[in-house]
This record gives structure tokens, C-alpha cells and sequence, in this order.
């Protein structure tokens, strides 16, 4: 990974090498913390971060989910994503925010301890590999199921819940595989490890719903709304493992991933092999609003 010079904590600018929590944090120990993941682009005016509010909104619904107090208000947090960006003097960026709980306590009542509040910048590419932006990638599906709603909390961005996500990369990684696909525990296609999914069938697009235990991912809405502008039918179904078999066309979107096509899963070529129209044209959109090149939806960038 590409480190960069410093790092936002609870309010100071430290060196890289200085953002240390301590070894008894309450976070480390029992994966206490919520996260987001957030991306500022190069343009020819400087990077813009794209949909800051939002994530940062986010964050902190997915901190009440979990009942982690956040010392800092959306407004405070965007303002330091930006600081730290600028500080950095990077050109694009991945964002990641991360509160934690501290130290205080060991037990499993987190009552008694601190928070930490961290944002770190960094340059990164493709999350699963340009050629895999450029050709497809191809994915498993997971023995693991995605955690259910009667476990934790799947459309909150908690550490812990990653253990879930980590298994399942892990496991399709070592069968050969780029990327999971989780099913819920209803058998039903939930999201990938750290993407959502969306299917292309007959020229409509379908993506399972927040009720699929998935994590209402902010590129998701905004493919959805980009394509919807753009004519395509966009709706939220159930899918079968089986509907992923018989897709014309399925990709991934996230922050890290954004549009990435898959072309094969379960050794079964999706389509023709090759990345479709619909997510050609999905690529095509998001990477225009992101560069700030649509004036409809420059509400959705914010210069640092
Ligand atoms: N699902 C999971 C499990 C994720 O970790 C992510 C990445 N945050 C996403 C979906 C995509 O969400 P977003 O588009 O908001 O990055």
C-alpha cells in the first residue's frame, strides 16, 4: 500500500508512522468500530471527493446501530476528509474513516471507553485489478453466508462484521477465484465481499434490496440513479444463486471497486466473457460523475 504523510487523529494532524492506537483497545479486541471507505478523484481542478456527506452520514448511523458514541459531527469529519486530503497533497484518494473504541475498559460493556477517531488518505488504484476494471474479474460463490440481521448488522459499516467478509475473500482467493459472492442465510444473493452486485438480464437491470442483509452501498445508489436517468430500467428483486448463472451481464460497485464487470462465476462465462453494454455504459457514467464532466450531478462532488 502507498502511504502517504499523515493522518487525521481525534482532531491532529500526525505523522504516518505515529497513528498508533494502544494494544488494549477495546476495537482491536472485539471489532468495536465502524468504517467507510470513500474516494476523491483527480480533475483538472483539483481532486474532488465524491458523495463526502453522504459517507460521513453513514458513519454515523452505522456508529448508533452499534451503539458507538462518534466525538465528531458529520460537518467536523467532512472538514477533516478534506484536511487531510489537501494536507497530503494527493491528487486522487481512497478515504478511510475509522472510529474505535479505545481503552477504559476490557470488559464486554464498552461503557467506560474512549473513542478514537481516525482519517487516513492514501493513493490507490483498482481495488480488483485495472485488467479486472478492463475485462472482468471472476467470483465464487461463498460457502460463508453473509451475517443475517439476527446476528449483526448488515447495512452498518462495523469492523466486526468484516471477519464475515474476510472469510469469504480468503476462501475464494485460495480456490482461484477474484472475488465472493455471499449469499444471505436465506439462500438468496446478497452483495460480494466488499461490493454490491447488479445483474443485467434482457436489457433490465436487477439488484438485490437492502432487505437481502446487504450494505446500502452509496455507489449503488448512484449507478442505479445514473442508469435510471439514462433510460435503463433499474429494479430491486431477490435473485436465485441461478439467476447469476443465466445473467447476460453482472458487475460489482463499491468505492474501492467501483463498476467492475465479473465475467465468470463458478467457472460458468457470464454472457459473452467479455464485459456487456449496460456495464460498459455503467462504467462509462460513473466515471464521468466522479470526474465532475456531468453538470447534473455536480451536488455529488465536493473540492478539498
Ligand atoms: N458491501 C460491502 C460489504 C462493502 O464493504 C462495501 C464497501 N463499502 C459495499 C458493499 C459498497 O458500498 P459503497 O458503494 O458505499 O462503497
Amino acid at each position: 500500500m502507498e502511504q502517504s504523510q499523515f493522518i487525521w487523529m481525534d482532531g491532529e494532524m500526525v505523522q504516518w508512522a505515529d497513528a498508533q492506537v494502544h494494544a488494549l483497545s477495546h476495537g482491536l479486541h472485539y471489532g468495536t468500530g465502524v468504517f467507510e471507505g470513500i474516494r476523491a478523484y483527480a480533475t483538472a481542478n483539483g481532486p474532488v471527493v465524491f458523495r463526502l456527506p453522504e459517507h460521513m452520514r453513514r458513519l454515523h448511523r452505522s456508529a448508533a446501530a452499534y451503539g458507538i458514541p462518534v466525538a465528531w459531527s458529520v460537518e467536523q469529519l467532512v472538514a477533516a476528509a478534506r484536511d487531510v486530503v489537501r494536507e497530503n497533497g494527493l491528487p486522487s484518494a481512497y478515504i478511510r474513516p475509522l472510529v474505535i473504541l479505545g481503552t477504559g475498559s476490557i470488559s464486554l460493556d464498552p461503557t467506560a471507553c474512549t473513542t478514537r477517531t481516525i482519517i487516513a488518505a492514501w493513493e490507490w488504484g483498482a481495488y480488483l485489478g485495472e485488467d479486472g476494471v478492463r475485462n472482468g474479474i471472476t467470483a465464487g460463490v461463498s460457502s460463508w453466508r453473509r451475517f443475517a440481521e439476527s446476528t449483526l448488522i448488515p447495512n452498518a459499516k462495523g469492523t466486526g462484521g468484516y471477519l464475515n467478509s474476510v472469510q469469504a475473500k480468503l476462501e475464494a482467493v485460495r480456490a482461484g477465484f477474484d472475488e465472493a459472492i455471499m449469499l444471505n442465510t436465506a439462500g438468496l444473493v446478497a452483495e460480494g465481499s466488499g461490493e454490491n452486485l447488479f445483474l443485467v438480464r434482457d436489457g433490465t437491470v436487477i439488484t438485490p434490496p437492502v432487505t437481502a442483509g446487504i450494505l446500502d452501498g452509496i455507489t449503488r445508489a448512484s449507478i442505479i440513479r445514473l442508469l435510471q436517468d439514462d433510460g435503463v430500467e433499474v429494479r430491486e428483486a431477490d435473485l436465485a444463486r441461478s439467476d447469476l448463472y443465466y445473467a447476460d451481464e453482472l458487475f460489482f460497485t463499491g468505492t474501492a471497486a467501483e463498476v467492475t464487470p465479473i465475467r465468470e462465476v463458478d467457472h460458468r462465462p457470464i454472457g459473452t466473457g467479455r464485459p456487456g453494454p449496460v456495464t460498459l455504459r455503467a462504467q462509462e457514467l460513473f466515471h464521468q460523475a466522479v470526474t465532475g464532466k456531468l453538470d447534473k450531478y455536480q451536488n455529488w462532488l465536493e473540492s478539498v
